[in-house]
């Protein structure tokens, strides 16, 4: 049985999480579940905050604790927490999935160090689809290359707090990188009083922060006479949840470094 560690467990995602690991209970469990000391779900079984039923499992704050039992940690919260929770497992030789988004780049180098000691899986976004469009991508861009303007345009909730999104910056990489471009270079992130007409080797970003929405993104590649765009839309939290408990049983496998969910799905 493989024992998970969910670290911000009352959250969106954590609850998710939680739910997630449920679905597949022959072969995992939530063993640990932490919250932040003044959250309301403190105390309480993570069951009944996801599943509607009692699990056994209490939350509680912090990983130093008797008890903190697990064998891979799973970690949807913000940049500080996971750097944290980095430096616990790292010091505790125990394998990590972190989907967090908003790392810095000094913080993402902190994970590569740290892949010296330990298994991580890292993807900003871990759903299946959004990995095959990232593939799908790689193509486009190399099929029409410099002859198209490249926009990239994604949609969320309106209590996400980083923008763009590690998906849609994932996905500007991922272009960029097959054109022989550098993101930090070509990358627009807003035109407001721009007084000049499009160079043509920009990748352009948009953001929507509204309502409920999960998360949508589309690329467009745009020439003149015709363009190909590229969407995934995500409506439920579970496609991400599915894909890093998949992750979190093919983590505890691996050999020390840094893996992507691209690793995970052969992709
Ligand atoms: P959220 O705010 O609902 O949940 C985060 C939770 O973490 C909160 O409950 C917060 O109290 C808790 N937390 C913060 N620091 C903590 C700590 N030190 N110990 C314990 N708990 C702590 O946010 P969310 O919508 O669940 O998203 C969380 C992160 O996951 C964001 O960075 C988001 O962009 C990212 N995300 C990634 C994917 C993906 O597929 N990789 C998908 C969705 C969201």
């Amino acid at each position: 049985m493989l024992k998970v560690a969910i670290v911000g467990a009352a959250g969106r995602m954590g609850r998710t999480l939680v739910e997630a690991v449920h679905q597949n209970n022959s072969t995992m469990c939530v063993s640990v579940a932490t919250v932040l000391a003044d959250d309301p779900a403190l105390g309480v079984d993570i069951g009944l905050l996801s599943v509607g039923a009692a699990l056994g499992v209490k939350t509680v704050v912090g990983l130093d604790h008797q008890g903190a039992d697990f064998d891979v940690l799973v970690d949807f919260t913000s940049p500080e927490a996971t750097m944290d929770h980095l430096a616990y497992c790292r010091a505790n030789n125990k394998a990590m999935v972190i989907g967090t988004t908003g790392l810095s780049n000094d913080q993402q180098q902190s994970l590569q160090a740290a892949a010296a000691d330990i298994p991580i899986l890292f993807a900003p976004n871990m759903s299946v689809g959004v990995n095959l469009c990232l593939k799908l991508l790689e193509d486009a861009a190399r099929v029409l290359g410099d002859d198209v303007d490249i926009e990239i345009t994604e949609a969320h909730h309106r209590f996400k707090k980083d923008a763009p999104s590690g998906t849609a910056l994932k996905m500007g990489s991922v272009i960029a990188e097959t054109l022989g471009r550098d993101l930090e270079e070509c990358a627009v992130y807003g035109r407001e009083g721009a007084s000049e007409e499009r160079d043509r080797k920009t990748i352009g970003f948009s953001t929507i922060r509204a309502g409920d929405i999960v998360g949508d993104h589309t690329v467009t590649f745009a020439s003149l006479g015709e363009r190909v765009e590229i969407t995934h839309k995500a409506s439920s939290r579970m496609t991400f949840a599915s894909g890093a408990v998949r992750g979190a049983q093919w983590i505890v496998a691996q050999e020390n470094g840094l893996y992507s969910m691209r690793d995970v799905l052969e992709l």
